[in-house]
C-alpha cells in the first residue's frame, strides 16, 4: 500500500488494453500469490483463518464504501489491499481440522486447471463458445450415468452425444439439481394432452384443471434437503406441498408413513407428483430405503427422484456402494461433484436415466439453441455456464475410479473410529452413527447420562427436557468456543432423535471428508471440547443438580 503513496494508476486506452495482455511482473503482489499459490499451497490457505477473532461487523467496515471508485488502481496495491481485508479473515475450509461442513482441501492441480478453465473462458450453453468443451462435459455426464446406471457400451454410444438427448445436466450445485429433476417431473406429468398443451405453456392452473387434480405433492423425509421448498416454490406447487413424512431411529424415511401419506392425498385429490429419496442426508449422512422408494414410485406412478449431492460419490467405492442400493431405479439423481469428488464449488450434476427425460423441460431460440443443434443450454436450467465440467473430467480421470475407492473408505472408516472414539469416552454421547462419513455427538458428562437415561426408562419426559434444554446450551456454547479459539471447527444442528421422543437437541456435526485429517487431529477436538466444556462451571453446576 506504500507504493500508492509514490504514484498514482491513472486510466488510459493504454493501460487498460495492456490489463487484457500483459501479465504483473513478476516482483508484484499478485506474482507472489501466484508463486505462492503454486509453490507453498498449505502456507498460503493458512493465512486464513479458523477462527473468527476478528467479529463480522469489524470485517464489514473494510467493505463499507457504496461508491464505484473514479480512480483506477494498480494491480500491486489491490491485492495487497486484500491480502489484509480478505484473505486474512476467508475462513480456512482446507485445514485438517475444519471437520464441520461439507468444504474440504482440494487436490493441487485444479488450481492451475482453474486458471486454464477461465482463461478459455469457455460457455457450455452453445457449441458457438465451447467446441470440445461440450462432447467432454457429456462425457462427465455419461460417466456420472455409467457410475450410476451400468448401462452397456451401445447405450453410451448412442445417446452421449445426441443432439436431442442428454445424460444429464451439468450445473452449479444440489440445489439447481433438483430443482432440474423436480421442474421435469412437473412437465412430465403436465404434459400435452388433448386441448391442454401442457404446462410449459399453459401454465400450473390450467394442467391441474385439465388433469382433475385439487393439488400436487412431493413426498420426501422429514430430513430433505431445503433446496426441495425452494423448488417447490419456484415450480408453483408451493412449499407446504412438499410433505416431510416421519424417519426412524436412524433417520431414514419411514415408507410404511411415506405410503400412507400418498393414500391419504389421493383421496383428497392430490395428485403425487414425485417422490424424493435423500442418500446422504446433509445434517445426519443417512441413506433412504431407496430400493421401497422405488417401488412405491411405481405404485404411485410418479417420478423417482434421488438426492445423492453429498453421498452420491460413495458409489465410487466397490466395498461400500450397497449402502445407495437401489439408486439405479431413480429417474434422475442428484450428484454435487463439489462435495465428496474433491472439485472446486460450482460443480453440480443432475443424471437421467432415460436420455429423453430432458425433453420435456427444452426451449428453444433462434440465435443460438436451435432444433437440432448440440447445444447444451437448450435441456438446462442455468444459461451461460462455466467450464466446471473440465475440473470434474481431470479429477476423473487423475484421482480415478480406485483413487475415490481409497478416498471414500478412508473417509468412511475414519468415521467409524472417530465414532469409537466418542463412544468409548464416557463424557460424551453419539447421537447418529455414521452410515456414511458423517455422524452428530455431544459432550455429556458421565453422571448427566446416567440420570438423563434414568429419567428416560422412568419415562420422566420433563425431567429428560430439562436437562436437555441445559445441555443444548452447553454444545452450544462448546461449539462457538471452539471456533472461536481457531484450532478447530464442528458444526452444530438440532435433530429429534426418536430416544428422547423426538425432543429436539442441539448437537455436534462432523464430516470427514478432509483426507489430511488424522486421528490425532480427532482426538485433539475431543479434548479441546471436554477443556472448553469444563470451563463452564455455571452450566455443569446447574446440570449436577439435575442429577
Ligand atoms: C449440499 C446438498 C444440496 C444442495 O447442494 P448445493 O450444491 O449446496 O446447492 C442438496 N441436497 C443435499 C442432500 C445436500 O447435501
Amino acid at each position: 500500500m506504500s507504493a500508492s503513496k509514490s504514484r498514482k494508476a491513472t486510466a488510459s486506452e493504454e493501460s487498460l488494453l495492456r490489463i487484457f495482455t500483459v501479465p504483473e511482473a513478476p516482483e508484484s503482489t499478485l506474482s507472489k500469490i501466484e508463486q505462492a499459490l503454486s509453490e507453498d499451497l498449505e502456507g498460503f490457505l493458512s493465512q486464513s483463518i479458523v477462527a473468527l477473532e476478528k467479529p463480522l461487523h469489524q470485517v464489514e467496515r473494510d467493505f463499507r464504501a457504496f461508491e464505484i471508485p473514479d480512480d483506477p488502481k494498480f494491480v500491486s496495491d489491490y491485492t495487497e489491499e486484500m491480502m489484509q481485508t480478505l484473505i486474512a479473515h476467508s475462513v480456512h475450509t482446507a485445514a485438517p481440522s475444519f471437520i464441520g461442513h461439507m468444504t474440504s482441501a482440494l487436490p493441487y492441480f485444479v488450481l492451475p486447471l482453474s486458471k486454464m478453465m477461465v482463461g478459455l473462458n469457455q460457455n457450455l450453453v452453445k457449441i458457438e463458445t465451447s467446441k470440445a468443451f461440450t462432447p467432454l462435459e457429456r462425457q462427465v455426464l455419461g460417466m456420472m450415468h455409467h457410475l450410476i446406471y451400468g448401462e452397456r457400451e451401445n447405450f453410451y454410444q448412442r445417446w452421449m452425444h445426441s443432439a436431442n438427448h442428454s445424460l444429464g445436466a451439468f450445473c452449479s450445485g444440489g440445489t439447481v439439481a433438483n430443482i432440474t429433476a423436480l421442474w421435469i417431473a412437473r412437465n412430465r406429468l403436465l404434459k400435452a394432452d388433448g386441448d391442454f398443451a401442457g404446462v410449459t405453456e399453459d401454465g400450473l392452473l390450467a394442467g391441474l384443471r385439465h388433469y382433475g387434480w385439487q393439488d400436487l405433492a412431493i413426498l420426501v423425509s422429514e430430513r430433505g434437503h431445503y433446496s426441495l421448498g425452494k423448488a417447490a416454490d419456484l415450480l408453483g406447487i408451493g412449499r407446504k406441498n412438499i410433505v416431510a413424512v416421519a424417519t426412524d431411529a436412524n433417520n431414514r424415511v419411514d415408507v410404511t408413513a411415506m405410503r400412507e401419506t400418498a393414500q391419504t392425498l389421493q383421496q383428497q385429490g392430490v395428485r403425487v407428483m414425485a417422490i424424493v429419496g435423500v442418500a446422504g442426508t446433509t445434517e445426519t449422512g443417512n441413506v433412504d430405503p431407496l430400493n421401497e422408494l422405488a417401488e412405491l414410485a411405481r405404485e404411485l406412478q410418479c417420478h423417482f427422484h434421488v438426492d445423492a449431492a453429498w453421498g452420491g460419490a460413495s458409489l465410487m467405492s466397490t466395498k461400500y456402494r450397497q449402502l445407495m442400493a437401489g439408486i439405479e431405479h431413480a429417474d434422475s439423481v442428484t450428484i454435487d461433484a463439489h462435495k465428496q469428488l474433491y472439485v472446486p464449488m460450482g460443480a453440480g450434476m443432475v443424471i437421467f436415466k432415460d436420455p429423453e427425460l430432458a425433453r420435456a423441460i427444452v426451449h428453444h431460440a433462434e440465435y443460438i439453441l436451435r432444433r437440432g443443434s448440440k447445444d447444451l443450454g437448450s435441456q438446462t436450467l442455468e444459461g451461460s455456464r462455466p467450464g466446471m465440467a473440465m475440473l470434474v473430467h481431470a479429477c476423473l480421470q487423475i484421482i480415478g475410479r480406485q483413487g475415490y475407492e481409497i478416498l471414500i473408505n478412508n473417509s468412511l472408516e475414519k468415521a467409524h473410529y472417530f465414532a469409537e472414539l466418542i463412544k468409548q469416552h464416557p463424557d460424551f454421547e453419539l447421537i447418529s452413527e455414521p452410515e456414511l462419513c458423517l455422524l452428530t455427538y455431544r459432550y455429556v458428562p458421565q453422571k448427566v447420562q446416567q440420570a438423563l437415561n434414568d429419567a428416560v426408562q422412568q419415562q420422566q419426559w420433563q425431567k429428560v427436557a430439562q436437562i436437555n434444554t441445559l445441555l443444548d446450551e452447553l454444545t452450544q456454547t462448546v461449539q462457538k468456543a471452539q471456533r472461536e479459539q481457531g484450532k478447530s471447527f464442528v458444526s452444530r444442528t438440532r435433530l429429534q432423535p426418536a430416544y428422547y421422543q423426538r425432543q429436539s437437541i442441539t448437537v455436534l456435526r462432523v464430516v470427514l471428508a478432509n483426507p489430511l485429517t488424522t486421528e490425532q487431529i480427532l482426538k485433539d477436538v475431543l479434548s479441546e471440547q471436554i477443556a472448553i466444556a469444563e470451563s463452564k462451571s455455571h452450566l455443569l453446576n446447574q446440570l449436577a443438580k439435575l442429577c
